[in-house]
């Protein structure tokens, strides 16, 4: 059941040139709680006509900002990573209200916000050109990086502030203007965050944010003429889509989406450690991340014994509200997403597949709970071990060798993050090679992502593009080269 929000509840509109603004009769929409399906607040669906004024304002503001010196910008990145740091608390418990990943893990993902404001103001500082030697006598030559102009950020709602951050602080630092359109589930996050930037004082209509429907809000950004970059990360399916509009005005696009993750388990490795890191990766943020980790591929020697720890560490994890200490996992985001896992695991046991833990929801309590799930016996094209579930289940599928194992791996159309447990050089080192993924980790779980190193994906995972680096600069500038005969 449904239960209204207390009436204080504000409804605080979209950010617009340096304002928040609504209009006289702006729609508004609930932001239900995952968890208790109660209403958090309000977010606004942007008209039109308001998704128009905040990209003019974007472009009117990038005449100023990219005028602006880059140690200028570094400083309102120094000035925000000091806000987020006060408002953290209400900016964590926002977000497991809204979405409803654990407290715990809602304060880190601020720290890594905090975290990406300092690094994008000190690695801006080394958006280095080059110069060339010149085959003429009297000639020097230099390539300089310059931003591009308006940068629209869509982001999804399983990391609502962290992804935001890689995109929009280095558009920001580059010298662009942003507009952002966050998912809907998460708009109040994206209000606070934005707050933040309208608190240390950032000029007008540099960051814009626009809340309201993919389809309307974020369609209408890959159509706009005045819109030069979209950098988006959610679900390939919609991905696909914004490059086939954005591609009408000639837009660059960078893509970061979905993943059929695995871990490769082979029977040198240490298995209690496969199986902590197996469990952690599969069943954080409910299974709702990009990199984790759907699938185990066991050689058949050792699967048994790695299953047996996996369950047993499985089974003792704790299912509930993400406010509550105690709580290791907190619901699903929707009930869509309740409905879809739950479909999932009644065609892996029509295709043969045996639930060892899990697989049902949990009754008793009010929200979108599901328990952890672990299936064996899965084959690798069964639905399961192909597509994207985004929930708590976890695949086991037998191999007899490294050679099928890494075969198994590269046989989806995904290509985001693999594992390999092995105490061998000679196969973390093949794998290393075989393994079609753009994150590799040898002896550590699929969600392991570090500032500074190049984040994305191959295949259907992305576009080529990367993020969370300086690499995120090959995005968000645009290289200009300069002949100067003397
Ligand atoms: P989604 O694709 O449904 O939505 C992502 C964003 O796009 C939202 O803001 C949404 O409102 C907007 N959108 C939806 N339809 C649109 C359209 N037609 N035009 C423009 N914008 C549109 O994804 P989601 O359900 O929010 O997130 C889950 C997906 O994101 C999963 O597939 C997951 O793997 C992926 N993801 C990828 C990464 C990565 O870094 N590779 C990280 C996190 C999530």
């Amino acid at each position: 059941m449904v239960q209204q929000a207390a009436s204080h509840v504000t409804k605080k509109g979209l950010y617009i040139n340096g304002a928040w603004v609504q209009e006289e009769n702006q729609e508004f929409h609930e932001s239900l709680n995952p968890a208790t399906e109660q209403v958090v607040g309000y977010y606004a669906a942007a008209t039109s006509a308001q998704v128009d004024h905040a990209v003019e304002s974007a472009k009117s503001a990038f005449k100023l900002w990219k005028n602006t010196t880059l140690p200028e910008r570094a400083q309102f990145l120094w000035r925000a990573a000091q806000v987020f740091e006060e408002k953290k608390e209400h900016l964590a418990q926002t977000m497991t209200k809204e979405m409803g990943k654990v407290l715990a893990e809602s304060l880190g993902e601020v720290g890594v916000v905090v975290e990406t404001c300092k690094y994008m103001a000190g690695e801006g500082r080394r958006l280095f050109g080059e110069t060339v030697s010149s085959g003429a006598s009297n000639r020097q030559i230099m390539m300089v990086r310059e931003p591009i102009g308006v940068v629209a950020c869509i982001t999804p709602w399983n990391f609502p502030v962290a992804l935001a951050g890689y995109k929009i602080l280095a558009a920001l630092i580059s010298g662009n203007t942003v507009v952002w359109k966050p998912a809907s589930e998460v708009a109040l996050s994206a209000q606070i965050f934005t707050e933040v930037f309208h608190e240390i004082g950032l000029p007008k209509g540099v960051l814009n944010l626009v809340t309201g429907a993919g389809s309307k809000v974020g369609a209408q950004l890959a159509e706009h003429k005045d819109v030069k970059v979209i950098s988006f990360t959610g679900s390939t399916e919609v991905g696909i889509k914004l490059s086939e509009t954005a591609a009408k005005t000639l837009k660059r696009v960078s893509l970061e989406l979905g993943g059929k993750n695995a871990v490769i388990v082979l029977k040198d490795a240490n298995l209690d450690l496969a199986a902590e890191a197996i469990v952690k990766a599969a069943f954080t943020t409910t299974g709702q991340r990009c990199t984790a980790a759907s699938r185990v591929i066991v050689e058949r020697d050792v699967k048994d014994e790695l299953l047996q720890r996996v369950v047993a560490i499985t089974k003792n994890l704790k299912v509930g509200n993400g406010l509550q200490s105690g709580v290791d996992i907190g619901p699903l985001i929707n009930k869509h997403q309740l409905e879809t896992v739950e479909k999932y695991v009644a065609i892996a046991v029509q295709e043969g597949a045996v639930i060892e833990c899990g697989g049902k929801r949990l009754l008793s309590e009010q929200g979108y709970f599901y328990e952890p799930t672990v299936l064996s016996n899965v084959k690798k094209g069964d639905a399961v071990a192909q597509e994207e579930i985004f929930g708590p289940v976890l695949a086991f599928i037998e191999v007899d060798h490294f050679e099928e194992a890494v075969e198994v791996n590269n046989d989806t159309v995904y290509g985001l993050s693999t594992s390999l447990f092995t105490n061998s050089l000679h196969y973390a080192n093949r794998g290393a090679k075989e393994i079609e993924s753009g994150l590799v980790y040898i002896n550590n779980g699929t969600s392991n992502a570090e500032l500074g190193v190049a984040f994305g994906g191959t295949k259907h995972s992305g576009n080529g593009h990367r993020e969370v680096s300086h690499h995120a600069f090959d995005v968000m500038t645009e290289w200009k080269s300069i002949y100067t005969t003397y």
